[in-house]
């Protein structure tokens, strides 16, 4: 690859702003100074640096992201933010895109990546990956629901869906619940209660596969999986 390729991809700059760098002098490969744009470099077996710190190569980019509400899991909208509106544009170089979609007013975990072959597998029906949501309900679930949901409950549309596992964690006026799920229809948790007769007043991802979202990030906030987390989930 070509140097002012690979640093350009990294977030140096543009062509031209590398190129800059270049000519400054600022850029070695094994430690020697490197002028030509055009220079080949392996990524993986050559040690590149740019004012002296090494610089890690990487071609792909795993992100974990607490969506907040207000904002849409896409890469474009005309009239509201994106996801993407969130992240540094150290990360966007990378042309990351969001594993599957949450309605706008969903929060919680969502993965972000340009790994397609990844993303495909997540989200390929036949792959099954189970996705976690914490939800609160409208009003009483009750242990009826629980069995309904777990011989799968018939949509608006007339799908009737595979199983999905509810808990209740709390149940009165309103209800708080954890639903896991093999499938990501359009609004699948609320069309689910929806045919119960109940609504969901508010809903988050908690998890996605082996993936569970980090406590720890505010609404808004996201930060690149481990290596552990990646491992896991590819
Ligand atoms: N189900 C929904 O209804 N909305 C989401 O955002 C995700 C799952």
């Amino acid at each position: 690859m070509r140097i002012d390729k690979m640093l350009s991809n990294l977030g140096y700059g543009s062509r031209k702003d590398v190129k800059k760098l270049l000519k400054d002098g600022v850029v070695e490969v094994n430690e020697k100074k490197v002028k030509d744009a055009k220079q080949h470099v392996d990524p993986e077996k050559d040690t590149v640096t740019v004012n002296g710190e090494i610089v890690e190569y990487k071609e792909f980019i795993y992100l974990m992201l607490n969506k907040p509400q207000g904002v849409i899991s896409a890469t474009e909208d005309i009239e509201h933010e994106t996801v993407l509106d969130l992240l540094e544009m150290e990360d966007l170089v990378f042309s990351p895109f969001p594993v599957g979609r949450l309605d706008k007013d969903t929060e919680g975990l969502l993965l972000l990546t340009n790994d397609g072959q990844l993303a495909h597998r997540l989200l390929s029906p036949k792959k099954h990956v189970p996705k976690t949501y914490f939800a609160v309900i409208n009003s009483e679930v009750t242990d009826e629901d629980v069995d309904a949901f777990k011989k799968g409950v018939i949509l608006d549309d007339g799908y009737h869906t595979k199983p999905g596992d509810l808990k209740i964690i709390k149940s009165g006026l309103t209800s708080d619940i954890e639903l896991t799920i093999m499938e990501g229809k359009f609004h699948q948790v609320k069309r689910m209660f929806e045919a119960v007769g109940k609504r969901v007043i508010y809903l988050q991802r908690i998890s996605m596969g082996p993936l569970k979202l980090d406590e720890s990030l505010e609404l808004g906030e996201y930060r690149e999986l481990t290596d552990g987390e990646i491992t896991e989930l590819i």
